[in-house]
């Protein structure tokens, strides 16, 4: 099996399929079929992420969100690390870059990148929580759709606004943590990811 998958932009979807791009409508991704050469469609193939943050074990957890589109609610979700995860401390020399173990469990968003492992069991527990193209952030991470009008649905108000993950008030102490579901996975557990944040 060595079809790749492609991060096409919506606006650049014509030109990818005019060079040979095929739809693979369950995991909603484009790829160069076996056979093609891959140099046409480089400025699609994801740059691979070295992670940034991982954990022997890790869950898919859910709530709730109204959908910006449709207006209906929808589920959403995340992945939760558990106490005991580390996350890479970047310093200014490469080589004095260390792991550093947290103590609480944390909520990872904009990640852009997982290993296989992780992609299936992400698909198989919230298939509407997968990677695509941010016009926000111009650039792809996993995000959530709504299961009613397959809308995107961002991170940044997925996990900010009052009634969903967490609220971010004037102060911590506002914080206010809806998990409905709690799915945990029995595996290792690394991606990179733009952000995460403490859950008490
Ligand atoms: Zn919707």
């Amino acid at each position: 099996m060595s079809e790749i998958e492609l991060q096409v932009p919506f606006t650049e979807k014509d030109e990818a399929k005019r060079l040979g791009a095929r739809w693979d409508s369950s995991r909603k991704t484009w790829y160069i079929p076996e056979g093609l050469e891959r140099l046409a469609f480089a400025r699609w193939i994801p740059t691979p992420q070295s992670p940034n943050i991982r954990a022997k074990g890790w869950s898919v957890a859910g709530s709730r969100r109204e959908c910006w589109r449709c207006k209906r609610v929808s589920r959403v979700f995340a992945v939760v690390l558990p106490p005991g995860y580390e996350a890479l401390r970047v310093e200014d020399d490469p080589s004095d870059d260390y792991w550093e173990g947290g103590e609480d469990l944390v909520l990872l968003s904009y990640v852009d990148d997982v290993p296989r492992s992780v992609a299936a069991q992400l698909h198989r527990l919230a298939p509407r929580y997968r990677i695509d193209y941010s016009q926000t952030t111009h650039s792809f991470y996993w995000m959530n759709h709504c299961e009613q009008c397959e809308a995107k649905l961002g991170d940044y108000e997925t996990l900010q606004e009052p009634g969903t993950f967490y609220v971010l008030g004037t102060g911590l102490n506002e914080r206010k943590v809806i998990i409905d579901s709690f799915h945990p996975v029995g595996e290792a557990f690394s991606a990179h990811c733009g952000a995460y944040a403490n859950l008490e």
